[in-house]
């Protein structure tokens, strides 16, 4: 086999894609295209009871949005396929056989029955060896089955000593043979169990580093086993340290929804760019080498990445940290792409006397995921209710009685304006002030909070007065001299 380094990301099609399993794939993906390597996706589905349908575009879709691309994988035979397990159960079934006549597996006809006779009284307990030792023949399970009862095909694990392997990231690890049970390699209905058929693969497909999740770090001397008894060199390991997740009382636990989105999927239909996402969770575990640097394209992150920088304490998922990283994104996308996704936002829940793209402008630099458009706007959907306060600034000296002078001065002013633009409404404010000997200022200051009858708003008096167009500007504006009386 080639020692080309290859990786591989395996993901059970669950109909979502984890935030902690794409980063998964991202990291297999960078370690292998950061040496010029190989990536394969393989579709794990051997766990029949657990399908989902559709959930095998959902992984095609992250991968392709996020620009993880394989170079083997469904429809991409590199020579290694097929890529779904569930379409490579005779190869399972044979290296399974290989093992049993090399001695290093058995079939098994305990039934369940028996089986569950082994619990405790909480429902745990291991396989006690029974069949380990009667040597039944394919012909013999053959014949068991036919005859109604259960056959599956077990690891036989070593009695006595340790076996131990070498994690990139966790260092070495080590377990007492003993506390292996007889695993189960082939299940009853011919499918292969993930701790068998993953090996098979890894091995069948060349791969040279398994990078994944560290909850199968303690399982790993098991695979290890298995790969010795086939006489194959095992893989280099990489597990992952967990994504964790931070509640409202600052209590720290593995990343679930409880926290916030945690689905690729969900990120994105919440207005975060894939790109964005993909640069935040690069950092989460990995820390780049010689550079303080936060922003990486995807190619930088292959030309950065290294094992070296990955570390074994658990990331905390920080949505804020994510949010400031796609506002910097989102600042930096060109005009007419940010429009193409803020444009419907808007034009689906503004009247259409609103001037949308004035609004999408002044929201452009203010946003951090385009939902968040829905909240800010609530002012733009609605007159909110108005509160006096807002009339007193003491940097422009204003208060609600030269604000409602500057109100009643200028409505007949504005009435009078044809081109309703910011930059005309912007001259006619100014050239009164100056007429008043008013700070310019002040002026705005008192027409952007009868405008816009909130304390903060995106964009100054005369820019809102363009959004809301003449009719609506005018109309608040009589409504907050009302109020002011
Ligand atoms: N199908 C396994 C999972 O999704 C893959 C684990 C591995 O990468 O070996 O957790």
């Amino acid at each position: 086999m080639s020692n080309k380094v290859t990786t591989r990301f395996a993901p059970s099609p669950t109909g979502f894609m984890h935030i902690g399993n794409l980063r998964t794939a991202l990291y297999s993906y960078l370690l292998s295209k950061s040496q010029g390597g190989n990536f394969i996706l393989r579709i794990e589905d051997t766990d029949q009871e657990r399908l989902v349908e559709g959930a095998v575009d959902v992984i095609l879709d992250t991968l392709k949005s996020t620009g993880i691309e394989y170079d083997e994988g469904p429809a991409k035979d590199g020579g290694h396929g097929p890529y779904i397990q569930s379409e490579r159960l005779p190869i399972y079934k044979e290296y399974a056989e290989k093992l049993i006549a090399d001695g290093h597996a058995y079939y098994c006809f305990c039934s369940k029955e028996r089986l569950d006779s082994l619990k405790d009284e909480n429902g745990i307990g291991g396989y006690d060896g029974f069949c380990r030792d009667k040597n039944y023949t394919a012909e013999d399970a053959a014949r068991h089955k036919a005859e109604g009862g259960n056959v599956v095909i077990r690891q036989k694990m070593p009695t006595e000593g340790k076996t131990a392997y070498v994690d990139v990231v966790y260092g070495e690890v080590e377990i007492d043979n003993t506390e292996l049970r007889d695993q189960i390699l082939i299940k009853d209905d011919g499918y292969p169990t993930y701790n068998f058929c993953h090996i098979v693969d890894d091995y069948l497909m060349g791969v040279t580093h398994v990078v994944r999740g560290n909850e199968y770090l303690t399982s790993t001397p098991k695979y290890c086993l298995l790969y010795d008894a086939f006489g194959w060199d095992r893989p280099t390991y990489v597990h992952l340290p967990l994504l964790m997740g931070k509640d409202d009382e600052g209590k720290v636990s593995k990343l679930s929804k409880r926290h916030g989105a945690v689905s690729f999927h969900d990120l994105v239909n919440d207005g975060y760019l894939p790109e964005a996402i993909v640069n935040y969770i690069a950092l989460l575990g990995w820390c780049p080498k010689d550079t303080n640097e936060e922003f990486f394209t995807m190619d930088e992150l292959k030309a950065n990445f290294s094992i070296e920088g990955l570390s074994k304490s658990p990331a905390v998922f920080d949505y804020e940290k994510l949010k400031w990283f796609n506002s910097e994104y989102i600042k930096k996308l060109p005009e007419d792409v940010y429009a193409e996704k803020a444009m419907p936002i808007l034009d689906g829940i503004c009247e259409s006397y609103i001037n949308t793209k004035k609004l999408a402008a002044l929201l452009h630099t203010r946003i951090s995921y385009f939902n968040e458009i829905k909240d800010m706007i609530g002012f733009v959907t609605s007159r909110l209710p108005m509160d006096g306060d807002l009339y007193t600034n003491k940097k422009n000296k204003t208060n609600p009685e030269n604000c409602k002078e500057v109100l009643v001065d200028c409505l007949p002013i504005l009435e009078a304006v044809e081109n309703w633009d910011n930059d005309t409404l912007f001259a006619v404010l100014k050239e009164y002030a100056a007429s008043k000997e008013k700070k310019a200022g002040a002026v705005m200051w008192a027409i952007r909070v009868a405008v816009g009858r909130q304390a903060i708003t995106p964009g100054g008096a005369t820019e809102l007065m363009e959004v809301f167009g003449k009719e609506e500007s005018i109309g608040r504006i009589k409504q907050a001299i009302e109020e002011l009386n």
